[in-house]
């Protein structure tokens, strides 16, 4: 594959990842950012590009999700949407949001809260918490444990079509688009103090019955919250991509046995399945905070020959991948947008080089943050680009563009190289 055509790009997305990578073997976009609206005219004018071959969702977190729901519901093209195992134990609950799983999901947080009241000094926002939440009770998930060594029965003899297990198509020829949105939208009135405070107020709200149990406490309430935004970021893409014809992917998170496709493009920490069956309804709530969790966030290699490829970390510290590829020359998408809080997947990357630390390009996508980048992604070995850097005069967001050339990754022209400070 010498001399191929291969281009990068970080389209500049308001805050998240978008990665977009086209090779000679196909195309892909891992994650859209966090604005779901605008992203289909931002990919097409960033990118010059319909669609693509793969659309990839790293996980439930917004910064990644949402530009997906804005892909697929955008009407751009593409052949097949990689998603999180996990997604299809919960989707038997949240394509169908009547009262009863929100009933089921307000009680849940009601009961996850205090243990969470001390952490949540320290969480920013509803979105932190209920990721933390997810974060705090790996390892011990009632009896789930993935990391251990006997996996759950992801297969079983069910009819899959595109991807689409029977049983699930059938909820999703019925699911309306819209439907998860009447339930929540009357909620949000109430929550002043929530993002949610300048939305029109309707004058009544709906099942105030399920609001009085998860929102009489704010940590219950934010938990509420975030499982009702990752309930529904998992329902519209499914909807979307099931509407579309789009088959589908489910890609389990694994820490020990990766497998899946073994042409250009690989997962590191998943293995490829069929099903996963519905997870409790009383665990509904856990098992949506996963969906959210950085640590289990899917991480991808696109494998390009002779030529050096690019390792998409999404938010993961690297510590469940056991097997990196020869990075010599890569592109490595810089692991949650830059954080310190991921150091680890540098100095397991710089381990992993030995003496071929310099050649290689860590991209960083993110929005503005006082406390982001860390300082292991500004002393990471390589070259380091970031769409928006951390600097005193505010500058514009870029596109970060890399071709392939003499098999190395160079910057396209009027690309800057990271000037954080
Ligand atoms: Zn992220
Ligand atoms: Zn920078």
């Amino acid at each position: 594959m010498s001399g191929i055509v291969a281009r990068f790009i970080a389209i500049p997305v308001g805050q998240g990842d978008a990665f977009y990578l086209e090779t000679p073997s196909g195309s892909v976009l891992v994650d859209g950012g966090r604005g779901s609206a605008g992203f289909a005219e931002l990919f097409m004018q960033t990118t010059r590009a319909k669609g693509v071959d793969i659309v990839v969702c790293t996980h439930n977190d917004a910064d990644h999700a949402n530009g997906i729901i804005g892909f697929l519901e955008g009407g751009l093209e593409c052949r097949e949407v990689w998603l999180p195992g996990r997604w299809l134990g919960v989707l038997p609950h949240v394509l169908n949001p009547n009262p009863k799983v929100a009933e089921a999901l307000a009680v849940q947080a009601r009961e996850a809260a205090p243990a969470l009241r001390e952490r949540s000094r320290q969480a920013p926002g509803i979105r932190t918490l209920f990721e933390i939440y997810g974060d705090s009770m790996l390892g011990e998930p009632f009896g789930y444990d993935e990391e251990s060594s006997s996996p759950l029965p992801i297969s079983r003899p069910v009819e899959v079509t595109d991807g689409w297990p029977g049983d699930l198509a059938e909820a999703l020829e019925q699911a309306l688009w819209d439907e998860w949105e009447w339930l929540r939208e009357p909620w949000g009135w109430l929550l002043g103090w929530m993002p949610y405070w300048w939305r029109e107020l309707p004058p009544y709200p709906r099942e105030w019955h399920i609001w009085r149990v998860a929102c009489q406490d704010p940590v219950a309430c934010a938990l509420f919250l975030g499982a009702l935004d990752a309930a529904e970021r998992i329902r519209r893409i499914a909807v979307a991509a099931y509407h579309r014809g789009v088959a589908v992917r489910w890609f389990e998170y694994t820490a020990s046995s990766p497998q899946g496709e073994t042409r250009w493009l690989r997962p590191l920490n998943g293995r490829e399945v069929a099903y996963v069956p519905p997870v409790p309804i009383n665990k509904l709530l856990y098992f949506l905070a996963l969906t959210t969790s950085n640590r289990k966030s899917l991480v991808f290699w696109a494998d390009l020959d002779d030529c050096p490829g690019v390792l998409f970390t999404a938010d993961s510290d690297l510590r469940d991948v056991h097997q990196l590829p020869d990075l010599t020359g890569a592109i490595i998408t810089a692991p949650h947008h830059g954080s310190e809080a991921n150091a680890n997947a540098y100095s397991k990357v710089s381990k992993h080089l030995g003496s071929s630390q310099a050649n290689i390009t860590w991209v960083r996508s993110d929005g503005c943050f006082r406390d982001r980048p860390g300082q292991s992604y500004l002393s990471a070995p390589g070259r380091r680009i970031c769409t928006i850097c951390r600097t005193r005069a505010r500058q514009p967001k870029q596109a970060v563009r890399l071709l392939m050339r003499w098999r190395c990754w160079v910057r396209e022209r009027g690309v800057r190289l990271c000037s954080c400070q």
